[in-house]
């Protein structure tokens, strides 16, 4: 039986070890948090995966929550006019809806999955001395650690990493008595030009159903906001200044809102960053980075979780092709740049859109306003961000298809 050892107990190091336990390895998992310390902590994400992802967590029974959590069942593309309406306002349906599970209800439940499947949880925090132990007696090791400090073990690939500094100030707001939309369910994408980003959409947290309020600030202007507050009450305080300042429409949703609790609040900030795959230990063994410890986007599309349940189907099906074989540095980098072929398509999207929109991106956004298959075709491209290669990324390729389906030179 082979032995496989796995760092972090989060969205790709637990889906890991349940697909490898499902299989027949020895598995340990190593976490640096134990379940109550997950379950009584503050909010780590939006965590909002379509459907890909959802397919993956359902092939090994990882889909716990069911009809529990509330779908999302499309995504609503608003932005602000100069004259306080809104100047492009539309919404399509997800082929299939998305679902935000509050980490700190999965992370824990999943843990207890792993245990039930025959896995070990150690908590502990590794570090890089335990790092080359464990090489020493694993088959395998993977870091799936995503932004905790051991990551900085694997190099940056600057080929790879546009962006040297955070690109936006995050924030996020956990709350419940939100207006629902009127139509379906959906993630409400707000985009304030040369301000930032909001996002809110429906999610189930340790109370119930709740709404995840996602605030992107672009930094140093007003919606880098978010030094001076010092409790959640402020923190809800601030969620709603914003609202009522640039987004009228989205603060009418709230006037009921609540917090769900005292650590549904968050804020940070960090740099979207690629790194090289396989980080060399002093004694020369090699361990191998999963998700976002290899590939850490900016949450403005929200696609951390769903490329760390890609990254895990991925290198789950790299594990088990490799049979008896060892897994060495030419067998991790080429399990990485197997999911890198998916992975690139989501980081240049992503990366795209922490950029002022080019010319042919207002057009595509406009004429989705006007075209429901074009509204559908992006709406649905957060669920396969390969689409977007060949129109929202290629100028050409925009013109053409708006072309054929008559879209183009409609831009008033
Ligand atoms: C504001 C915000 C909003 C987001 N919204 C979305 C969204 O809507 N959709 C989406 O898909 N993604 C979203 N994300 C991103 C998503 O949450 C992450 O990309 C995803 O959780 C990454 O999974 P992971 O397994 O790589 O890391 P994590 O889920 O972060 O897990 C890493 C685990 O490793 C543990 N760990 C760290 N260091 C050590 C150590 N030395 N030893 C042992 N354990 C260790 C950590 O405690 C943690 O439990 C958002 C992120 C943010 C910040």
């Amino acid at each position: 039986m082979r032995r496989i050892l796995v760092v972090g107990a989060g969205q790709a190091g637990l889906h890991l070890a349940a697909g490898l336990l499902r299989n027949g390895y020895d598995v340990t998992v190593v976490s640096n948090r134990t379940p109550e310390d997950i379950r009584d902590g503050r909010v780590m994400s939006g965590q909002v995966i379509f459907g890909t992802g959802l397919g993956h967590e359902r092939d090994l029974g990882l889909d716990l929550w069911g009809d529990a959590c509330p779908p999302i069942d499309g995504i609503q593309f608003t932005v602000p006019g100069p004259d306080g309406g809104r100047a492009i306002d539309w919404a399509a349906r997800l082929d299939t809806p998305a679902r935000s599970v509050d980490q700190r209800l999965k992370m824990p439940a999943w843990m207890a999955e792993v245990e039930r499947l025959g896995g070990k949880i150690v908590i502990h925090d590794a570090t890089v001395d335990d790092l080359e132990a464990y090489a020493a007696g694993y088959d395998l090791v993977l870091v799936a650690a995503g932004k905790g400090r051991i990551a900085s073990l694997f190099e940056r690939d600057a080929s790879r990493s546009p962006y040297d500094a955070p690109q936006r100030a995050l924030a996020v707001t956990y709350v419940t008595g939100l207006t629902p939309r009127p139509e379906h369910s959906a993630v409400c994408f707000n985009l304030i030009p040369g301000v930032g980003e909001y996002f809110v959409f429906p999610a189930l947290t340790m109370t119930g159903p709740c709404e995840i309020m996602v605030f992107e600030g672009v930094p140093g202007g007003p919606m880098d906001c978010w030094a001076d507050v010092r409790t959640p009450a402020e923190h809800l305080a601030r969620s709603r200044w914003i609202l009522e300042t640039f987004l009228p429409w989205e603060a009418d949703r709230c006037g009921g809102v609540e917090l769900t609790d005292e650590r549904g609040v968050l804020s940070g900030r960090f740099a979207p960053t690629v790194r090289k795959p396989v980080a060399t230990l002093p004694s020369g063994a090699a361990v191998l980075g999963v998700a976002d410890v290899v590939v850490l986007n900016d949450p403005i599309t929200g696609q951390g979780a769903n490329n760390a349940a890609k990254c895990a189907a991925s290198y789950l099906s790299s594990i088990l092709e490799r049979g008896e074989l060892p897994f060495d540095r030419a067998w991790m980098e080429g399990a990485f740049e197997r999911h890198w072929e998916d992975a690139r398509h989501t980081t240049a999207w992503t990366n795209a859109l922490l950029a002022p929109p080019p010319p042919h991106v207002l057009e595509i956004l406009g004429a989705a306003g006007r075209l429901p298959e074009v509204a559908s075709r992006f709406v649905n491209g957060f669920d396969d961000p390969s689409d977007y290669a060949g129109w929202f990324l290629d100028p050409a390729g925009a013109g053409e298809y708006l072309a054929r389906i008559g879209a183009s030179g409609e831009m008033s």
